[in-house]
């Protein structure tokens, strides 16, 4: 993939205080045309597809939802738990806002857990993006595939 004009402005939106304070890329200095393409590799080869993947995600945000800031156990291997802040988040494409909510799954039987929010939904269900290596709330495929078993 190329770096176009609308992926250089995305990536300028992903730096600190721009739309969060903590911005998008933790130390990852890679461009992010490369960020992505090299991310979309390592989803083909552990079999993971962006759409299944944040249909899932998506899921597991809803459900964790109704336990308003309580841990919901849902299909009975998954603890679910949400935490929600006023306000809205920009995508950094600037197609969209979502919603403050921070998710934590938790499959039960191993005790691990896998931390995103409603953005980073819409970041790799839109954009193929999971943020940058370092980032907080970058998404670990490895965890993906294990935490949500796919
Ligand atoms: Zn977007």
């Amino acid at each position: 993939m190329k770096m176009t004009p609308e992926l250089k402005r995305a990536q300028e939106n992903m730096a600190p205080g721009i739309i969060t304070a903590e911005g998008f890329l933790g130390s990852d200095r890679r461009n992010l045309s490369t960020i992505i393409d090299e991310d979309g590799q390592v989803m083909r080869h552990l079999g993971l597809d962006s759409a299944e993947v944040a249909e899932r995600l998506q899921f597991f945000m809803n459900e964790g939802r109704k336990g308003l800031g309580e841990p919901v156990t849902v299909e009975e291997e998954w603890l679910v738990q949400t935490d929600e802040a006023r306000g809205h988040l920009a995508c950094p494409w600037e197609d969209g806002i979502r919603r403050k909510i921070n998710v934590t799954v938790e499959r039960k039987e191993s005790g691990e857990k896998l931390f995103y929010t409603d953005l980073s939904i819409h970041l790799l269900e839109a954009h193929g993006f999971l943020e940058g290596r370092g980032s907080f709330f970058r998404l670990n495929l490895e965890s993906v595939k294990h935490v949500l078993k796919l």
